[in-house]
């Protein structure tokens, strides 16, 4: 057998999903192989770089400069972009295993979790990873509407993602033109009608799953008083007990929102607050089957088995006008055609990124995942970065033990008339380039960061296709 990795025969890779787990997984590829490599990236959109284009708030341009590193990995000559192209609808797992040695999946959670209570499929109620992928422009949610006519809004979970969703609810028309939200979103919005959001934790303040500086932000908004219930602020004795033993940002975080608790607000036209120890039971409808009010049970904390403080229903029960509901209680990822699935945690089966065979355990020879899909969807984008780390560098081990895959057909070029053969409307990451140039010219006309191409015929048409 010829070794794989030589100059004569690279080792050929193909990265399902662009997102940052996708990119940081090829750049260790490209930094530890010792001999010649070949990656090719496959994404179902059009546009790399997943949820930093799609997930990350519009307001957090910081964040998004991130692809630059993403941008070098992508500029190396050994690897190719294919956009527009599905896994499971354009190229299957056969069709990859015939072309590339290793197939790794880094495809995200593109799914959310649901909270399981009565009236949650009512109209008006919606998952907040929709919201986010409406607002960031992506071409499968732009078609989506949402009813801004209503006064009052709950978001349920207080993860960042929650954070995200209230706080672009009450940013002004002004401090979102400085980001580079969805033009349609920014109409919407400018013209919506919220005055007041609410946020619901199912626990209380020390084990709120917000970071301190996305907590912070929240007491910076021009035209939102953010607010936390005196109340609710205190800490019960067994969250006390904790702390003191804790780590210092959770006390930090703890101080931040009792001081917001002290705050005299500042009649800002819209209020934001974080309620503790709350959690929806029940959302109830008006005549037009739409969410009218929100049922919902005051929770108190008790420690589990293992240490953790958990919380559970007591009788006091509340009930509030609420005319638009997100649900934020997670991400999920959906199973691949023919990739093993842990269908409990939504992600695929494997170990430490090597897939593994449902029943024996074994490693499936050549098949790798890292990212969200690997491990669920928790962490910053840079969590992805030593996870794809972890992923490479069992592949790399198996490549040097002879123990990946060897495809019939290890062409680049055969890859690439499959490729275009399946899928004529292909976008290349030269495509991406010009398609960035173009949006950052439309934002300086506007006098915003970018302006976003939001469907695959726009951007079709801006590179001059049908
Ligand atoms: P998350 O951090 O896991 O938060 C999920 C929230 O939902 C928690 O508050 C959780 O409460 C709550 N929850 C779960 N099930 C619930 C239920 N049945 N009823 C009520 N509440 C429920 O997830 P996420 O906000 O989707 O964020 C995903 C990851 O992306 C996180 O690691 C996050 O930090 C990251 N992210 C980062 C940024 C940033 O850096 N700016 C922005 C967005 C996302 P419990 O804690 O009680 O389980």
């Amino acid at each position: 057998m010829m070794q794989v990795s030589s100059d004569s025969y690279p080792l050929r890779v193909a990265i399902i999903g662009s997102g940052p787990a996708g990119f940081y997984a090829a750049a260790h590829l490209f930094k530890e192989t010792k001999g010649a490599v070949e990656v090719d990236m496959f994404d179902r959109l059009p546009t790399p770089f997943g949820l930093v284009r799609f997930g990350v708030a519009p307001d957090h341009l910081k964040i998004k400069s991130v692809t630059k590193a993403y941008e070098r990995t992508a500029s190396r000559p050994e690897l190719r972009f294919w956009g527009n192209v599905e896994f499971g609808k354009h190229v299957t797992l056969e069709d990859l295993q015939a072309h590339y040695h290793c197939v790794l999946f880094s495809s995200g959670s593109q799914s959310d979790r649901k909270m399981g209570i009565p009236g949650e499929d009512l109209l008006r109620s919606h998952a907040a990873t929709e919201f986010v992928a409406w607002y960031n422009g992506h071409p499968d949610f732009s078609e989506h509407t949402f009813d801004l006519s209503v006064e009052r809004a709950a978001v349920i979970g207080i993860g960042n993602v929650a954070v995200d969703v209230a706080r672009i609810l009450c940013r002004t028309e002004q401090e979102l033109l400085e980001s580079d939200i969805a033009d349609y979103a920014l109409e919407a919005l400018s013209r919506s009608n919220i005055k007041e959001v609410i946020m619901l934790g199912r626990r209380g303040p020390a084990q709120a799953a917000f970071t301190n500086p996305e907590a912070k932000e929240l007491g910076d908004l021009a035209g939102a008083d953010f607010c936390v219930l005196p109340e609710e602020a205190a800490l019960d004795e067994l969250s006390l007990a904790d702390l003191e033993n804790g780590a210092k940002s959770v006390a930090r975080k703890v101080e931040l929102l009792q001081h917001t608790a002290r705050r005299e607000p500042s009649n800002k036209p819209k209020k934001l607050t974080i309620r503790f120890l709350v959690s929806p039971v029940e959302l109830l409808s008006d005549e037009n089957s739409a969410v009218a009010k929100m049922r919902m049970v005051k929770n108190e904390l008790y420690r589990t088995e293992t240490g953790t403080l958990r919380p559970r229903p007591t009788d006091m029960i509340e009930e509030v006008p609420i005319g638009l509901v997100f649900r934020s209680v997670g991400y999920r990822g959906i199973p691949l055609p023919g990739v093993p699935f842990n269908y409990d945690w939504g992600v695929i089966l494997n170990e430490k990124g090597r897939i593994v065979d449902p029943e024996s355990r074994k490693p499936l020879p050549g098949l790798y995942t890292s990212g969200w899909i690997k491990r669920g969807p928790i962490g910053v984008i840079g969590t992805n970065k030593a996870d794809s780390v972890e992923t490479v560098n069992c592949l790399l081990e198996d490549v040097d033990a002879g123990r990946v895959s060897t495809p019939v057909n290890p062409s680049a070029a055969a890859a690439e008339e499959m490729v275009r053969a399946r899928q004529p409307a292909v976008f290349t990451f030269e495509d991406w380039k010009i398609i960035d140039a173009l949006e950052l010219e439309r934002g300086a006309k506007a006098g915003r960061p970018r302006v976003k191409f939001t469907s695959r015929q726009e951007m079709a048409a801006a590179l001059g296709r049908d």
